[in-house]
């Protein structure tokens, strides 16, 4: 059973030297008695919350994973074996599997089973599964968009980034994203139909560019990335708007988070900023899967994703998702059946 292995904490930025590939051996029955399931996995993901590791101390993480144990993380995988009722060997799950080839899993109420198998399974680590939800919930949920709105998404191309900003356009909003390559900002406006993106590297002065971009102003933004991009925001946001903050990808390797200068502007146009997890909205996941459903097989919503080949791409994967040289929803295949 190949695995990844965390070797060490993460301390700033990921190394590919803080995770190893080993094997071990498993054993692929459910121990007598044992209410669990073990699983083949087919599709790791690859998500910026695996960053975290013990060392952070604190509520940031959905999943703390430890030292010399398998990488914490998202998948799609199929049932080998099952202790349980509610599973069948053949089965088709998402979840939190662990980066193995075979998982024995325990916490059986985290498990999402896929009953929709005319899409490509991977999408349930993406557009179908956490990060897709994740934008719904924040756009949907926290922004209360109307038509007609200017929104902004920042990290507009990643996993969630792509979703918002096309629920947005959806929504019969004006849509503007940033990214960290003209390749991404070309896919922004040809592929995913934002009406404008911009290249954030190259801008050296976020206020003006906004400026340049929304000269009305901003009624929405959804945050991915916090520091400067926030700031430069903040002085941009028109009266009574709204800011969903998903995360703040720019501030996790930091030992002390950027100042936020214009956190003032929150009294002076009435604007709403409001933080969430997408975890205490599981009980619309239905309601999101059957709409997204809708979206993806009629075209409205199309999802890019950044496929890596095999589980010893994993590290590499990861290291890249900080560093903006993925692109698209990370995925690492790992068996296609
Ligand atoms: P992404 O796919 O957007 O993450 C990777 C991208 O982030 C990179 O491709 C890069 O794109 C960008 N990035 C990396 N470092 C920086 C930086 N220093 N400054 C600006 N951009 C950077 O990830 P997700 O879509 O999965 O997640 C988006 C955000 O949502 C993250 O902050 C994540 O932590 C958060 N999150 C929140 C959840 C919740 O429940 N609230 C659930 C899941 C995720 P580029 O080329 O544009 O630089």
């Amino acid at each position: 059973n190949k695995q990844v292995i965390c070797r060490n904490q993460f301390i700033g930025v990921p190394k590919e030297s803080d995770m190893t590939i080993t094997t071990s051996s498993i054993t692929l029955k459910v121990p007598q008695g044992l209410k669990a399931i073990v699983v083949k996995n087919l599709y790791l993901s690859c998500d910026p919350y695996m960053r975290g590791v013990e060392n952070s101390g604190n509520d940031r993480l959905f999943y703390a994973f430890t030292v010399d144990t398998p990488v914490v993380g998202y998948g799609v995988a199929k049932v080998v074996d099952s202790g349980s009722p509610d599973f069948q060997e053949g089965d088709l799950i998402w979840g939190p599997t662990k980066w193995q080839e075979y998982s024995l899993l325990e916490n059986l109420d985290s498990l999402v089973k896929i009953q929709h198998k005319d899409v490509p399974l991977s999408y349930y680590n993406g557009v179908l599964g956490m990060p897709g939800h994740t934008a719904y919930v924040g756009f949907n949920e926290i922004c209360s968009p109307k038509s007609g709105e200017y929104v902004f998404v920042s990290s507009a191309f990643g996993a969630i980034g792509q979703i918002a900003g096309q629920l947005a356009k959806l929504m019969g909003c004006y849509v503007v994203g940033s990214a960290g390559s003209k390749e991404k900002v070309d896919l922004l406006k040809n592929k995913l139909g934002f009406d404008e993106a911009f290249n954030y590297k190259e801008e050296h002065d976020l206020d003006a560019t906004l400026k340049r971009y929304f000269p009305q102003g901003i009624d929405i933004y959804f945050e991915n990335v916090g520091g400067k991009m926030l700031d430069a925001v903040l002085a941009n946001m028109r009266v009574n708007g709204r800011i969903a903050v998903c995360g703040m990808i720019s501030q996790y390797h930091l030992d002390q988070p950027e100042g936020i200068k214009n956190l003032v502007q929150l009294v002076y146009k009435r604007i709403l900023m409001k933080g969430f997890r997408v975890y205490e909205y599981n009980h619309i996941y239905p309601k999101f899967l059957e709409t997204m459903l809708a979206y993806v097989r009629e075209g409205r919503i199309v999802y890019q994703e950044d496929v890596n080949d095999g589980i010893e791409s994993g590290p590499a994967a990861l290291v890249r998702l900080f560093s903006g040289e993925n692109s698209g929803k990370g995925v690492i295949v790992v068996a296609r059946e």
